[in-house]
């Protein structure tokens, strides 16, 4: 349907208002017009509002399909993915998922696991039509010195595919261990890679962060944190990053995911911890699917009674940045999962009501996201930008997110993607003992 010639008219097309600025439109309840864009070079040249007369004798109608810029998932952990068949979560629990993935990281994660496993699930990310990702690389020793140089190649061989950046991921306590820390900071910096450790409430927390602060700002890193994933009341730890970030007087870019302990705090405590977050600018991320699966697992004949996410509609209402991602695919920390971002976003519609208003709810994953990892212009439609968009065959909000859609059109530089996914049956060699 799309040519392979540089240069083609898409007529009849319903774009989103939170997701195509500078295009004037009267749009409706559900934020969406209908558009005229024509591509030439890979580029979008002209986004307008749709009118038949206008569109040339070869335009090509879509009748009023959806189209949205491609994805960004800011926080997924390709490190692990698909260890399932030969490392099961074997209660579904949170130490469950610990103890089993360290058991075969320890065990199992050679350069050539890790860069296997990566590349299926890069492979499936771009067949969804995801463009920029950024997972988590587990970085307890000596796993940092195998994983690190596996992403810089893996980046270099995705680089025009999916733009891919990485984060280190350690227990808080790995940081007491200085020289260690300093050294890791290091060859974090040296990758161009992203700062980050998971938070929870040990004695000394203040005094780690602050650590972690300072390498942050010694290399001029961004942060990236796990915080309070957990239902705990008692974990605080995003209010102590928010502190952190404030007295360091930190400048760069700070992330910090699932928060989940903060939607069972008091009201009174969670907005002081929402003043600091929005002050301190930090930005959060909600891993809605994987925060279902493990939060409230009480054992057998318990039937989970919360959603697990943070409070995503408080902190977008006092401006801080949120996004939804994927975090883990067939780990023990999650047992499905794709690296699909509509089905993160479909998911995220019914676990976080991201609907009675829609909004600007799409830009949690796209624009919000793609600000957070410094790749401004991606995740928008707009003239001048890359023909880098997916057609769905939804036509409103209630079609787009009841079906699969996996029929989409991924287009990448003006040109439809071959979207065949990978075969399971690829990872099959993996997972013998
Ligand atoms: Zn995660």
């Amino acid at each position: 349907m799309i040519p392979t010639s540089g240069y083609y008219h898409l007529a009849n097309v319903r774009v989103h208002r939170s997701l195509t600025p500078g295009f004037i439109a009267t749009f409706d309840t559900d934020g969406f017009a209908l558009a005229d864009i024509v591509v030439a070079d890979g580029k979008i040249s002209a986004i307008a509002a749709h009118k038949k007369s206008k569109a040339p004798a070869d335009a090509i109608d879509l009748a009023g399909r959806i189209i949205l810029p491609c994805f960004v998932d800011c926080h997924t952990h390709i490190d692990k993915g698909h260890i399932w068949p030969r490392k099961p979560n074997p209660d579904g629990t949170f130490m469950g998922a610990l103890n089993a993935t360290g058991a075969d990281r320890a065990a199992r994660w050679s350069a050539e696991d890790v860069a296997k496993r990566m590349d299926f699930s890069l492979r499936s990310a771009y067949a969804h039509g995801t463009k920029a990702l950024r997972t988590h690389l587990d970085s307890v020793p000596p796993q940092e010195e195998i994983s690190w140089p596996v992403f810089e190649t893996m980046r270099e061989t995705w680089r025009g595919r999916i733009e891919l950046q990485a984060a280190c991921l350690l227990g808080i306590e790995g940081v007491r261990d200085t020289k260690w820390f300093e050294k890791l900071a290091k060859r974090v910096a040296a990758a161009k890679g992203v700062l980050g450790v998971v938070t929870y409430m040990v004695p000394d927390l203040e005094e780690l962060l602050d650590k972690v602060f300072s390498e942050a700002i010694k290399h001029g890193l961004d942060l990236d944190f796990h915080a309070d994933e957990t239902d705990d009341v008692a974990a605080i730890s995003l209010k102590k990053i928010a502190e952190a970030a404030l007295w360091s007087g930190f400048e760069g870019n700070i992330l910090v995911g699932h928060c989940c302990s903060l939607a069972r705090q008091p009201d009174l405590d969670v907005l002081d911890t929402l003043d600091k977050v929005a002050k301190a600018g930090l930005a959060v991320v909600s891993l809605p699917m994987c925060n279902l699966y493990l939060q409230d697992r009480r054992g057998d004949l318990t039937t989970p009674r919360w959603r697990g996410v943070t409070l995503l509609h408080e902190m977008k209402a006092r401006g801080i940045p949120v996004a939804v991602a994927s975090d883990n695919t067939r780990d023990p920390f999650y047992a499905y999962g794709d690296l699909d971002m509509l089905e993160v976003y479909r998911m995220a519609t019914r676990i976080l009501h991201f609907d009675h208003p829609v909004g600007d709810w799409p830009q949690a994953v796209a624009t919000t996201p793609a600000k957070v990892m410094r790749l401004d212009g991606i995740g928008t439609l707009a003239a001048g930008g890359s023909a880098d968009f997916i057609i769905f065959k939804g036509r409103g909000w209630t079609e787009l997110l009841s079906r699969p859609e996996s029929d989409r059109i991924v287009v990448r530089d003006g040109k439809a993607i071959d979207r065949q996914l990978p075969d399971y049956a690829e990872l099959d060699e993996l997972m013998v003992d």
